[in-house]
């Protein structure tokens, strides 16, 4: 019974664009009709037809709590009846900033914004203030939100002509971008020999989430530090999934390599539209009120999102951290044991709670690699899994996450439905 959903859909379709507020949820990489959610609890979502899922999208990894947990709910309630927004510095948003800086060393100063796609765009402004040099350097499949500057795609080859991958880029607002190959670091080496004194700064996922889950290779961030460190150039972590998801330190403390500057979002924000970036004093400095590179937002740092996010930060400890890992252990070998025993080629990715599935032999490595996946195994896939009461993204190249809700019997039930499902795909 998909009544609800459907009806609601032909509505939003009417009065608003594709019928949804961003593109993945139209389900057009799976087809079909998208689910209108009606709630969510812990490890679950129900959606308006009363059907219940085990969800792996988790507002897209930004509820690692789970949803609606008990906690965040209160401290939201007692932070709306003082006031939903006042413009003006809050103590909520100092608090939200200390546990940021003592969480992640790299960080000495931060700025709240609203989103994931303000951070880095902000992030990359500051890193190009900061230095005087007009060059962006970023990697084919990494995904940094939508501002102009980093919708591009790579051409031919390594390092060429970058075109713009969205209608309404102009060629002027990406030619300072550079696009380069996840985990080469031969093309890295080569860029920064060739115009090293104009590049700004790097911004790379340093575990890539947005082409399904590409775990950096051995040296790769090792090598994007050197290369800044020698020229001057800034390199940015975009952690907008990774903070406070693949460990209490980020990417950057589980492979310990320290970026100039960090984006976050998505997990910060508990739920709630947030979005941060940070480092070093004396960049951040050159933000204004304290330097030349203007940012400002009028809902910056809002005191009911700040106290989501803290009470989501205040809950995580060593303990949720290893159930994580754990649960998210259990679920990629049982997806990998299930692909094997019905004789599919899935490759399957983890790092933390990040699972990433590919249709293709592997290994993925990169843009390129993610691309060889078999899309319609992975839409017939979606499709069995989610009759089965389990709701992956609707679409190849996302990454399933757990939340700390999730249970083993969520997991085992998970892997049931992957063995019904690609024991389904084996037989056609
Ligand atoms: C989600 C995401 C963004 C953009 O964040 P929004 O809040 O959607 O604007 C940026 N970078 C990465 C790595 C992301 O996953």
């Amino acid at each position: 019974m998909t009544d609800k959903s459907t009806k609601l859909y032909g509505r939003a379709s009417k009065v608003m664009v594709g019928g949804v507020s961003s593109p993945v949820r139209a389900f057009k990489a799976v087809g079909g009709t998208p689910r209108f959610i009606a709630k969510g609890r812990g490890s679950h979502i129900w959606d308006a037809d009363g059907k219940r899922y085990t969800d792996y999208v988790c507002s897209w990894g930004a509820l690692v709590l789970g949803h609606a947990d008990p906690r965040v709910l209160a401290h939201v309630a007692r932070s709306m009846r003082k006031g939903t927004s006042f413009g003006a510095s809050t103590e909520e948003e100092v608090l939200l900033a200390e546990k940021i800086c003592s969480a992640l060393p790299s960080v000495e100063k931060v700025r709240f914004v609203n989103s994931g796609t303000e951070a880095t765009m902000s992030a990359a402004r500051v890193a190009r203030g900061y230095t005087a040099r007009p060059k962006l350097v970023k990697f084919e499949g990494c995904y940094h939100g939508h501002a102009d500057q980093f919708l591009t795609k790579a051409g031919s080859g390594l390092a060429t002509f970058d075109l713009p991958a969205s209608a309404g880029v102009t060629e002027g607002s990406i030619a300072d971008t550079v696009t380069l190959p996840y985990n080469d670091l031969e093309s890295v080496e080569a860029e920064f020999r060739k115009e090293g004194d104009k590049i700004a700064g790097v911004i790379v996922e340093p575990v890539a989430g947005n082409m399904g889950v590409v775990p950096p290779a051995d040296g790769f961030l090792q090598k994007l530090r050197k290369e800044c460190t020698d020229s001057g150039a800034v390199l940015i972590f975009d952690e907008v999934i990774t903070g406070f998801r693949v460990g209490p330190r980020g990417a950057q403390g589980l492979y310990r390599v320290e970026p100039d500057l960090t984006t976050l979002g998505k997990i910060i924000g508990g739920g709630f539209p947030v979005g941060a970036y940070g480092g070093k004093k004396e960049i951040m400095e050159k933000l204004s009120p304290d330097g030349p590179v203007y940012q400002a937002g009028t809902l910056s740092g809002n005191p009911v999102a700040m106290a989501a996010g803290l009470k989501t930060l205040e809950a995580l400890g060593a303990r949720e951290y290893s159930k994580l890992e754990a649960l998210s252990k259990a679920l990629a070998e049982g997806i990998d044991a299930a692909a094997s025993k019905a004789s599919v080629d899935v490759c399957v990715n983890r790092v933390g709670s990040m699972t990433g599935l590919f249709f293709s032999r592997g290994p993925v490595r990169n843009y390129a690699d993610a691309k060889k996946s078999d899309a319609a195994a992975y839409r017939r896939f979606f499709w069995s899994m989610l009759e089965s009461g389990v709701y992956f993204a609707p679409s190849a190249y996302e990454t399933a996450f757990v939340s700390v809700a999730h249970s083993d019997a969520d997991v085992q039930r998970t892997v049931r439905a992957a063995e019904k499902a690609l024991g389904g795909l084996a037989d056609r």
